[in-house]
């Protein structure tokens, strides 16, 4: 097993062990792809929801929250494009009976040419050493020139194929460059069909045609909707912005790889409106401040980097995805998309509604282009859960798991552990809980041995632990371990409530943005 799927196994087998992330149903064997999130990992997930919604409306005063419906009118998908073109083209390997999307097939292909160039530069730079001029080898070198033009070529046919609905030359492409089942290596495949990834459902109690509804593809569109009822009663004047979370359903293809893709998700979204001609000015701002965003994590700035789109979608026109290094290699956690005006026009078509500002300045009504940004919640979670997961041999030969979380998104800030629990000890420990509970979610443990119980808070990954010992009734003092360092300081109890809110506080994040 290679290392990558290694790690996502651990990390699964951990969220599952230590309450984070359970299977769904799970007595009744799980239901595929459907995960719920467990006591900590309720309030890990928690944290990083409010971490985005103050960065998002707290810090940016022209940008203000929504929490629309789940179901909307279906008309809302007709003009949206989602009934007639949320689609993904599948198709089915005839001998294994797997099914996978064409365009992801053809595009691991393609990773698997800039894999062969990666490896050429690499081989290049150690032959040359200091002297290597990788820009001037990526122009000039003719095996990677030819890979090159190969990934040019494929990309122009997958795009040209995708945007026209020639189904047939997916197929073609697929088997023209040999692209065999990745499990079973067979190349006989079926032809590629479009799957629309839309749930239905029937609204009250007649199940007809005119009652259908959709659970929501995508949280944005109740935001275009309630543009005007916004701008209006919030007296917003461009450029402004709509935030919201909330959450999305996909009858995706092949949900997997944990939480990474599901059929029922939790989006971040925000829609900033602004001057036609200025959006792609705003576009850089938001790729700029969304990536700051990330980065104040802590996770790496290596783990990060953009992915600009060759293929635009139809209503957009720029876009990237802002991709993490996860278990499985570099994949998409935000996209930044500047979709014109293409759905607030599309709404006033369907609904003969005018949807659009006034500018008091040019004295003239005009429909606003949208920069939008949008992050998938669970993935920010997995993200951060892969990334944090530890495992450490100590200078005693021991063992630890732990999970090195940002404090202010931890989900218990501190264990309040009673050395032995008698002589009073227990009754002060839970005084000091009492004292600090109304501003931090602690937890207060009296079992086992010590060490034990310093692992159980590192493997949830609880940033300090106060131990009360026979010293504090003497003199106020407890010993604050931290869980990176594993440093024990001695400290009056006084102290604590400082020291917590200045390492657990949220704006110790917001403050780097
Ligand atoms: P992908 O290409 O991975 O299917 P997408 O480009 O369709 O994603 P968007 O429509 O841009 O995704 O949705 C915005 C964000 O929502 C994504 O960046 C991702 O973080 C999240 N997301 C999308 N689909 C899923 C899913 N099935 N499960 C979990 N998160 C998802």
């Amino acid at each position: 097993m290679s290392q990558e799927n290694n790690l996502l196994k651990k990390v699964i087998s951990h969220a599952k062990e230590y309450g984070f992330v359970f299977p769904s149903s799970e007595i009744y064997d799980g239901l595929s792809a459907t995960y719920d999130y467990g006591q900590y990992g309720v309030e890990l997930k928690n944290h990083l929801k409010r971490y985005w919604w103050e960065a998002m409306v707290q810090l940016n005063p022209n940008i203000v929250g929504l929490d629309a419906a789940i179901f909307m009118h279906p008309t809302t998908w007709k003009a949206s494009g989602h009934t007639d073109a949320f689609n993904d083209p599948l198709i089915d390997n005839k001998d294994s009976k797997k099914r996978y999307r064409a365009d992801v097939l053809i595009e691991d292909h393609i990773a698997k040419i800039e894999g062969k160039i990666n490896k050429e530069v690499e081989k290049a730079s150690k032959r040359f050493g200091d002297d290597f001029d990788k820009t001037q080898f990526l122009a000039t070198n003719p095996r990677v020139l030819q890979n090159q033009e190969k990934i040019t070529k494929i990309n122009e046919r997958l795009k040209s194929s995708l945007s026209s609905g020639e189904l047939t030359d997916l197929k073609l492409l697929i088997e023209e460059l040999g692209i065999a089942d990745p499990v079973s290596g067979s190349k006989n495949w079926t032809e590629v069909r479009q799957f629309n990834l839309m749930f239905s459902t029937e609204l009250g109690s007649v199940a007809d045609e005119s009652n259908k509804i959709y659970l929501r593809p995508e949280t944005a569109q109740g935001i275009f909707v309630n543009f005007l009822n916004v701008q209006k009663t919030g007296r917003m004047r461009i450029p402004f912005g709509i935030a919201q979370i909330g959450k999305a359903f996909r009858n995706e293809i092949i949900a997997r790889q944990f939480i990474f893709r599901m059929r029922e998700f939790e989006q971040m979204e925000m829609q900033f409106f602004v001057k036609p001609g200025e959006e792609l000015q705003w576009y850089d701002q938001w790729k700029e401040k969304r990536m700051r965003w990330h980065q104040a994590l802590g996770l790496g700035e290596e783990n990060y980097r953009f992915h600009d789109h060759l293929n635009l979608a139809h209503y957009a026109n720029a876009a990237c995805d802002i991709e993490f290094q996860f278990p499985m290699g570099f994949k998409e956690l935000e996209g930044i998309h500047s979709r014109t005006d293409f759905d607030l026009k599309a709404h006033e078509q369907h609904s003969g509604k005018k949807l659009q500002f006034y500018d008091p300045q040019e004295e003239q009504s005009y429909v606003p282009f949208v920069i939008e940004t949008s992050i998938g919640l669970d993935r920010l979670f997995l993200a951060l859960l892969a990334t944090a997961y530890k495992e450490e041999t100590l200078e005693d030969g021991s063992n630890r798991t732990v999970l090195r979380l940002p404090a202010p998104l931890a989900p218990i800030k501190a264990a309040i552990l009673p050395l032995l629990n008698k002589d009073d000890l227990p009754e002060k420990a839970q005084s000091i809980l009492n004292d600090l509970r109304f501003d931090f979610l602690l937890q207060y443990d009296a079992k086992d041995a010590i060490g034990r119980r310093y692992r159980r808070q590192d493997a949830i990954g609880t940033p300090f632990c106060i131990t009360v010992d026979h010293q504090t009734l003497e003199d106020e003092t407890v010993t604050l371990r931290h869980r990176d360092s594993m440093k024990q300081d001695r400290v009056n109890i006084e102290t604590l409530k400082d020291t917590l809110t200045t390492h657990c506080s949220l704006s110790s994040l917001l403050r780097q943005l």
